[in-house]
């Protein structure tokens, strides 16, 4: 196939980008390649161009072919987690530089702000980015990235990309979209303008809760990558081969996966906005969603992630999560089976999050019975 343009859609790139058969036998899945060392040639080269599998190794290496075709970047670097990921665009600023981040975000990688880069001397800002007006107030001398994550975890706010991207690049700064959430196949930040997107592949790209995993991916032009690739290189925080062979097999049944998801998360949506004992739900598929129609223009579908409050506090969201039978109490998010989670109770004393929301992550079982579940449960 016509792997060099990566002009097919997005459907069959995840099936075929970056995975070639393998020549010594035909095989048309990759072997998982555990050699960690590449043997020279008699004039001290390397013949295959692998040396060292920190360095490169033929399974990180599809995958990273892969998910940059799905983006339509440049270049991708895959971690051993999102959270090395991010870390990796952290580190690849320099001590006393300032970066913008949503006020609300996965709190892994706020606190790993908080509580490592601000150690690194990077100062940040934390700012709704709902209003354009002060992200753009709390723009510095020495502001060198802006973080989005949109939809945001768990409100599921929407950042407009474009919108952000556009006056990043006006001001010089790196525009950076953690797009875990929706994934290349409802969004694709880079072509909103973004200069890097962020992953945590142990979601949805993995998709069956069974491989941890992130990656970086640059759009043309990006400088800043070299330093991210470095930092992936030597910093060493690499995903094993056996990973990287799981989340390319994830990749092949994403664009379908996401259909389900997103189609499933819309009726669960809905079902619990009609529900008495529902106070609010949290979902950019809805109409009542107060920017619906910016994620309307920027994402293709509204994925499987949705948080709603409960009536009867902390106590009644408890009540909700412990009375639950397909959905499994549990933390993280993206794979094929039902999550559900009281959100403040995981994300501990720093939690801004309301104690009676519960975070669902919506998997592909059949919709009805997952109302069901709710239904009884609440
Ligand atoms: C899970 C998650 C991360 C962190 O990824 P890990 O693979 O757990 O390190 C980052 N951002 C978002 C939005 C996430 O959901």
């Amino acid at each position: 196939m016509a792997k060099e343009n990566g002009e097919e859609s997005i459907e069959t790139l995840s099936v075929h980008a970056g995975r070639e058969v393998e020549e010594s036998t035909g095989a048309i899945k990759s072997p998982i390649n555990l050699s960690t060392t590449f043997e020279r040639a008699e004039d001290g080269s390397y013949p295959k161009g692998y040396i060292y599998s920190r360095n490169n190794n033929p399974n990180r290496e599809s995958l990273e072919k892969c998910i940059t075709f799905l983006e339509r970047g440049e270049k991708c670097a895959a971690f051993s987690s999102g959270s090395a990921a991010a870390m990796a665009v952290f580190q690849s600023l320099s001590p006393g530089d300032h970066i913008i981040c949503p006020e609300d975000m996965y709190h892994g990688i706020r606190n790993q702000i908080n509580d490592i880069m601000k150690r690194w001397n990077l100062e940040v800002s934390y700012v709704d980015f709902t209003d354009i007006e002060k992200v753009k107030e709390e723009i510095h001398e020495n502001t060198e990235l802006i973080w989005m994550e949109t939809p945001s975890n768990p409100l599921l706010k929407i950042t407009d990309i474009k919108k952000t991207a556009k006056m990043a690049k006006e001001h010089e700064i790196i525009s950076a979209c953690d797009n875990t959430w929706s994934t290349p196949i409802i969004q694709r930040p880079l072509e909103l303008g973004c200069d890097l997107v962020v992953y945590s592949t142990t979601k949805y790209f993995g998709g069956h809760s069974d491989a941890v995993g992130g990656a970086v991916v640059a759009n043309k032009n990006v400088d800043l990558f070299d330093e991210i690739r470095n930092i992936q290189v030597e910093g060493g925080a690499c995903p094993s081969p056996f990973d990287c062979w799981l989340i390319s097999r994830g990749i092949r049944t994403l664009s379908l996966r996401m259909k389900k998801h997103s189609r499933n998360a819309m009726e669960i949506a809905e079902f619990l906005q009609g529900h008495p004992d529902v106070e609010r739900v949290y979902y950019p598929g809805l109409k009542s969603h107060p920017r619906h129609e910016i994620a309307k223009k920027q994402m293709d579908s509204f994925s499987g992630m949705l948080s709603f409050q409960v009536k009867g506090g902390k106590d009644k969201a408890f009540d909700v999560a412990s009375n639950v039978e397909i959905f499994t109490r549990a933390t993280s998010l993206g794979s094929v089976e039902s999550l559900i989670e009281h959100r403040s109770s995981i994300e501990g004393e720093k939690s801004q999050t309301p104690e009676n929301l519960l975070r669902l992550s919506v998997g592909i079982e059949d919709a009805d019975d997952l109302i069901d579940d709710l239904r009884d449960a609440l």
